[in-house]
């Protein structure tokens, strides 16, 4: 029988993980031709969220959970499950049921009878987020879209069922730096997509402030596009054909009208501006550069403290 492994990133879940456990139970017996296993990735939790996993593993063996030494982040928590998934198919989804379970068995048989190496999905609508976080995540999306080759899809969760190939390509990827969105898009293959309503929290409370969000979508503009560099030589080479206009145009006025002392303000204000747009240059080649220097240092993308098999791929990815 083929085999499921659902990776479940989990940061503080204590709420939310026995409900979806009692969910996903529903779904598996449903699914009967292939073999479940969920695989929750405890991301340095501080509540009592491994000690439910442990629970639940002792529970049920379908269970199985791999826990961090501190809180590295959803993407870390993806690629650490990508990792020790071992699955013929693994699926990603969210713990707080915003990634409908019931999808599940439908795109299972996508993959199995269209011919599809992946089914991803992305949401519809975006009622209940507040508004000023759409308009900025749709800015996001255009903007990223102008600039970078490969292409972001607006809405797009993490939510997706992966054939075996696939997941093996995505791991290829072992950058430190890592963008998900970006990546699953980078690497091809035959891809369908299917759209939900956007649905509330089962419990708990979302762990993205608009900060968190912000450093999210720079670390997908600088992972997948390098416009912002070319941004600053088009912004140096168009000052400085500026200013051999006024240089020219100052030589006239003077040779014409003599040189009468005044115009230092606006001299001042050319200076500031001037100023101001050299440190932006250098702080965009600065980010490229810092992003350049985390990645030579290959560190290790999480690390683990404990997990439900000692086998498990090592102590670090
Ligand atoms: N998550 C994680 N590490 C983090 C933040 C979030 O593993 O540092 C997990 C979280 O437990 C949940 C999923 O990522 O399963 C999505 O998080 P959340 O629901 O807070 O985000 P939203 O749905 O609001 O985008
Ligand atoms: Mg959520």
């Amino acid at each position: 029988m083929k085999k499921l492994t659902v990776i479940v990133p989990c940061y503080n879940e204590q709420e939310t993980l026995p409900i979806y456990y009692k969910e996903m139970c529903k779904i598996m017996l449903q699914m009967q031709d292939v073999d479940t296993e969920l695989l929750f990735v405890d991301d340095g939790s501080t509540d009592g969220t491994l000690s439910v996993m442990k629970d639940l593993h002792t529970l049920d063996e379908r269970c199985q959970y791999l826990s961090f030494s501190r809180n590295f982040g959803k993407e870390a928590a993806i690629y650490a499950g990508l990792k020790n998934a071992d699955g013929d198919y693994v699926a990603i989804m969210d713990v707080d049921l915003q990634d409908p379970p019931e999808l599940l068995p439908k795109m299972y048989q996508i993959l199995e009878k269209e011919g599809y190496d992946n089914v991803a999905t992305k949401r519809s609508t975006r009622t209940g987020e507040p508004k000023i976080r759409s308009f900025l995540s749709e800015s996001f999306y255009k903007f990223i879209n102008r600039i970078s080759k490969t292409e972001i899809v607006n809405g797009a969760r993490d939510y997706r069922l992966m054939k075996r190939k696939m997941v093996d390509a995505v791991l290829e990827m072992s950058e430190y730096n890592r963008f998900s969105k970006g990546i699953f898009e980078w690497v091809g293959f035959r891809t369908k997509w299917l759209e939900y309503e956007n649905v509330e929290r089962s419990a708990g409370e979302t762990k993205w402030s608009l900060r968190k969000l912000f450093t999210y979508s720079l670390e997908g503009i600088m992972g997948f596009s390098v416009a912002p560099l070319s941004l600053a030589s088009i912004i140096g080479l168009l000052f400085c054909v500026l200013s051999f206009l006024m240089i020219f145009v100052i030589i006239v006025r003077t040779a014409v009208w003599g040189d009468p002392v005044d115009g230092w303000p606006s001299l001042v204000c050319i200076t500031f501006m001037v100023g101001g747009v050299q440190l932006l240059c250098t702080g965009i080649v600065g980010q490229y550069l810092a992003k350049t220097y985390l990645e030579t240092k290959h560190r290790p993308i999480y690390i683990l403290k404990d997990s439900s098999e000692e086998s498990c791929n090592g102590e670090k990815g």
